[in-house]
Formats: structure tokens, C-alpha cells, sequence
């Protein structure tokens, strides 16, 4: 599909185009398929919307007989789906589609990255973010959470189709507070953050790029407010190699690019408990990536009800190899799904991560389903609106040319779907 005629103002699809505004009245959509996702998938489902708001979900019968009044309005054969939740994408980053190397591991990709980024012009970067912002929309994707190490901010769009929470990326081995980090950042991340806005909240690049005072502050100023921290933690075998030694690659990468860790301390142990060491992890950190962590480490996940967010196709990119999503699951952890930037994946289309996730990590479509909806919501801070077809949700949702789980995935990833407002 094509991103470069949308316009994301302007839902697209059949059904959207014929109904701009949502009906203050009771409408009762019906499917072959209804995806739930907190509930078993129903055949010959319906949802029962008002002003944008879900009202009921349920077989089409039953609700048809407690819904008299209302029209019902037929998507035929076809599943219905809560949006996407992208957990972790760097919108920023877009321009770099294809001019990031590959495979060479975490410093090499770093140092490439880096280079790449200097030719960007400001105006490219601009274009390649809201060509990025209209991709995810056409590829079923709601919500997203940002990444934004430049700065630049945007909040919910007009309509209501693409919820962006911004997370601001703050980094700095010698960098010792908060303050002393938010004094570095652009005049607008400053305003953001001094002004409380809604969706904009911090993320810390990595433990192996940041102060242990800096990691605490951080997680402080988000707990205060109720916010999600996000951090890229157990990325790759470097990483863990600099924890725990203070040598490697990414040493070397640090001391090039003039942040040479100086009088920081390796902890000589893993990312996880680190950061669990710090009282980093609770119910509101978002741990993203998860590729090189112990058994230990994933209790220690799930003792303290730590979010992750999974990126396998980002991981496969820079040759990290794949996370232990079964073990994750196994243990409880919820488990989101992002794309990461363009700067280490070939698009923003998440079905295509939830590929990976059942075919090479053999993980039921319905689990990762999940995963990329529900729990996605939960580890962004929004499952109160979004993430599921529920009572009092959002009604943010997509319809897809599939009449079964399995192939609600397959369909996707061919951008067979549209909106439904
Ligand atoms: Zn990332």
C-alpha cells in the first residue's frame, strides 16, 4: 500500500468515508468476526457504538434483539480489531529508511546510524515523520509511543485515529541529575515537560549511556506524575558485556563520540538487574528490547510487574538475535510489540513484527494479537480507552479481510484493511 496519498486527517476505507463524524445515536456494527481480544473472538459478532464510545460487544443476534432501535451497519466478511498499539517507534528517525547498515551489531549500527543521520536535512526529517505517521495509520496502527530525542511534539490528531504519547530521550554517563539533563534538551521538550502536557513523558536512552543518578531521577519525576519511563535495556550481548566490564565495542563507540564514561562505574552485572537494582522496574517502566536477559532477570520482570516492549524485527536487523518471548510470556510479563525506527526496520507495519513472533518464535496469532493491542495499551498507560473492544472503551478500531485469527495477521500485513470511526 501506498503511504504517500494519505492524508491523516481524513479517515480512509469505505466505511469511514461514508461516515465522517461518529453517530450520537446507538449503531450496532456487525462482522463475521469480532476480535475482542479480552474475550474469546466471536463468529458473527457485533459492537454496539455511540458518539465514539463502545457500548456492547457480543454476538450480532443478541445484541440485535437488545438494540432495536439502533441501525446496524454490516462490514460483511470480515474481522473486526481494537488499532494497533505500537509500543516503541523513533518517529525522528524516519529518514534514515535504507541508509543504516545491517547485521554488524550494536556499536557498528550505532556509529552508521549516527553518520547517516548528520546528511539529514531538518525538512527531511520533517517529511520522513509524517510520511511515518501516515504509514502507521495505514497499516492499522492507533496508538503509538514516540521516542522523540529531537524534540519535536505532536499529540493527539483531529480526529482521534492516531494517539502519539511522546516520550523525550534523555541520555548522559556523566550527566548526574534530571535538571541537568532537561537544561540540555530543545526549548519545546522543555516547555513539555515543565508544563505537565498529557502526553509527553521520559524516556533514558540505555543503562550503558546513562548515570545511575540520572536512571533514579528520572524514574522519580515519573512516578510522581503517574507517567511511563521507557528504557532500552538488554539489547544486545554488548551491552551487557560494557555492564558488567566496562569494555567493549560500546566503550569504544562512547569514547569516540566523546562521552567517555569518566568517573561512572560498570555495575558488573546484567541490564535487568540493574535497573532493578536502581528501583528502576515497576507497573509503570517500559523495559524495550529484552533480548539478553537470565531467568533470574525475567522474574525479576515479573515480580515487578514491568512492562517490556518487544522489536524482533529490529533485533534480527542489527544481528541481536531473537528475545525469549515464550519464557517472557510464560512468566507473565507483559509483552508489548514496537517496530523501533526505520533506522533498523524496512517499515512501520506491525503485523509484519507479529510475523516474526508467530513464525519464528512459534507464538499463537491470538497471543500476539494481544500482545500488539492489549498489551501494548497496558505498557503505554492507556488501557482505560484503548487496547481492547470493551464497555466504555474508545471505539478506536479496524476492520480486516480475514474471517479468522489466522489470517487476520496475514491480511494485515498486506494492508488489506481500513478505519471504522
Ligand atoms: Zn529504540
Amino acid at each position: 500500500m501506498s503511504t504517500r496519498d494519505i492524508n491523516l486527517y481524513a479517515p480512509r476505507g469505505r466505511v469511514s468515508e461514508s461516515l465522517p463524524q461518529p453517530d450520537s445515536r446507538p449503531v450496532l456494527h456487525r462482522a463475521q468476526l469480532v476480535v475482542p481480544i479480552t474475550q474469546p473472538a466471536i463468529e458473527d459478532g457485533a459492537v454496539v457504538v455511540a458518539d465514539g464510545v463502545i457500548l456492547d460487544v457480543g454476538p450480532f443476534q443478541q445484541l440485535r434483539r437488545q438494540w432495536l432501535e439502533a441501525p446496524a451497519r454490516d462490514h460483511g466478511e470480515a474481522a473486526l480489531l481494537p488499532a494497533l498499539v505500537n509500543g516503541h517507534a523513533h518517529l525522528d528517525l524516519s529518514g534514515l529508511a535504507g541508509q543504516v547498515q545491517a547485521k554488524d551489531g550494536m556499536a557498528e549500527w550505532i556509529r552508521s546510524l549516527l553518520t547517516a543521520r548528520e546528511r539529514l536535512s531538518q525538512i527531511q526529517r520533517e517529511q520522513a515523520r509524517l510520511q511515518a505517521l501516515a504509514s502507521l495509520h495505514a497499516f492499522g496502527t492507533g496508538i503509538v509511543g514516540d521516542i522523540d530525542s529531537s524534540a519535536t511534539f505532536t499529540g493527539e490528531d483531529s480526529d482521534g485515529t492516531l494517539v502519539v504519547r511522546t516520550f523525550v530521550e534523555l541520555f548522559g554517563l556523566q550527566i548526574e541529575s534530571l535538571e541537568a539533563a532537561v537544561d540540555g534538551l530543545p526549548h519545546p521538550a522543555r516547555r513539555a515537560l515543565a508544563n505537565g502536557q498529557k502526553n509527553v513523558s521520559l524516556a533514558v536512552h540505555a543503562p550503558y549511556t546513562t548515570s545511575a543518578s540520572l536512571l533514579r531521577e528520572a524514574k522519580d519525576w515519573t512516578s510522581e506524575r503517574a507517567k511511563v519511563v521507557s528504557v532500552h535495556a538488554a539489547e544486545s550481548e554488548e551491552e551487557i558485556l560494557f555492564l558488567r566490564t566496562g569494555k567493549g565495542p560500546l566503550r569504544d563507540l562512547l569514547e569516540e563520540g566523546g562521552m567517555e564514561p569518566g568517573r561512572w562505574q560498570p555495575p558488573g552485572c546484567g541490564a535487568v538487574t540493574y535497573l532493578d537494582r536502581l528501583g528502576f522496574l515497576d507497573s509503570l517502566s517500559l523495559c524495550v528490547h529484552v533480548v539478553q536477559v537470565s531467568e533470574e532477570e525475567i522474574q525479576l520482570l515479573q515480580r515487578s510487574r514491568a512492562g517490556v516492549c518487544l522489536c524482533p524485527r529490529s533485533n534480527l536487523f542489527i544481528g541481536n538475535g531473537l528475545p525469549p518471548v515464550r519464557q517472557l510470556l510464560d512468566a507473565g510479563v507483559p509483552c508489548a510489540i514496537g517496530t523501533d525506527s526505520l533506522a533498523s526496520n524496512a517499515d512501520l507495519n506491525l503485523f509484519k513484527e507479529m510475523t516474526v513472533l508467530v513464525d519464528q518464535c512459534s507464538i499463537g496469532p491470538d497471543v500476539v494479537l494481544a500482545m500488539a493491542t492489549f498489551h501494548g495499551a497496558r505498557n503505554l498507560g492507556l488501557t482505560s480507552h484503548y487496547g481492547s473492544l470493551e464497555k466504555s472503551k474508545r471505539w478506536l478500531a479496524i476492520r480486516v479481510a480475514a474471517t479468522d485469527i489466522e489470517s487476520v495477521i496475514a491480511a494485515g500485513c498486506q494492508g488489506a484493511l481500513e478505519w471504522l470511526i
